[in-house]
């Protein structure tokens, strides 16, 4: 078998304090994260695959492009380095770097990470990120920082240490603010020259060292677009490995100031009515989100 049907758990939860704002999110995630690969290896497991950074999927019409199968090399790949990321509904999930110069099985397909954003249901485009990171921390840490020497996996943690000084590299997460800054019925959105055309979405930038989520938010907000907030409201989080990014979103109200860019940064923000908004980020991600919930609890109050 090489690609299942799947079933989109979605719910809905409250904001404390705010029953009338619901935001759609996977319900649970149900994975133990693990670093021993159980000791059979006959068994069929989730294959999170990647050829030259990007995913390989079961190709033509299927529900869950996710490969599935017990041996790579009866499918027909050559996999270069593999990690076992633990138990996803209680079935294992690898990660693997395929051979860029191996033959490829034809019923696969190469996609693209942000196409999967939009294509795959919460959780399976979160063990896809888990496994683009992974592998991509595993390529980058092949040698101590301090001292050259070729670093060794740590046996029981997801962690690789230099055999010579001790020094200890975890995979690495870069934290991020999201925000939605609001005034009445109007958003701010700014758009980035790297956006397609016609696209603007909530701020975002990440966090200095030695500073506070909170500061990130006021102090990104007013570098990048020159408004200063007043309450700042922290709704979700989505993790985002474009490429190790975790983003902490939230929900701001406009205090004082008028628009004035970084043009560093984006190249155009504006307030927007939230019955006239342009085109903003698809389903899935966490700026559509907060774009949604801001204007639920609007229409909520009316
Ligand atoms: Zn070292």
């Amino acid at each position: 078998m090489i690609g299942r049907d799947y079933s989109l758990v979605a719910s809905s939860f409250s904001i404390p304090g705010d029953r009338n704002c619901t935001v759609t999110h996977m319900a649970q995630f149900d994975f133990i994260p693990g670093v021993r690969a159980p000791t059979s290896n006959d068994t069929p497991a989730n294959w999170l695959m990647f050829l030259n950074d990007k995913p390989v999927i079961v190709g033509g019409d299927v529900k869950n492009p996710i490969p599935y199968f017990d041996k790579p090399s009866r499918m027909g790949f050559t996999i270069q380095n593999r990690f076992y990321l633990g138990l996803f509904r209680g079935e294992a999930c690898y990660a693997a770097s395929l051979d860029p110069l191996a033959d490829f099985p034809m019923e696969f397909t190469v996609s693209d990470m942000k196409l999967m954003l939009a294509q795959l249901p919460g959780e399976w485009f979160q063990l896809l990120g888990l496994a683009q990171q992974i592998l991509s921390w595993d390529r980058h840490h092949r040698y101590c920082g301090a001292c050259g020497a070729p670093t060794h996996f740590h046996p029981a943690d997801r962690a690789k240490v230099c055999p010579d000084c001790g020094l200890t590299n975890y995979p690495r997460l870069s934290p991020c603010i999201i925000t939605l800054v609001t005034h009445e019925d109007k958003v701010l959105l700014g758009r980035s020259p790297k956006f397609i055309p016609g696209l603007y979405s909530t701020l975002a930038g990440y966090i200095e060292p030695g500073e506070t989520v909170e500061q990130a938010v006021h102090r990104e907000v007013k570098e990048e677009v020159g408004v200063e907030l007043g309450k700042l409201e922290y709704v979700k989080s989505q993790p985002w490995p474009f490429p190790h990014s975790l983003m902490l979103g939230f929900i701001a109200e406009y205090h004082q100031g008028d628009i004035c860019i970084d043009d560093d940064e984006i190249e155009d923000a504006q307030w927007w009515h939230i019955d006239e908004l342009p085109l903003i980020p698809p389903q899935g991600t966490i700026s559509r989100a907060l774009i949604d919930c801001h204007i639920e609890r609007l229409k909520a109050r009316a």
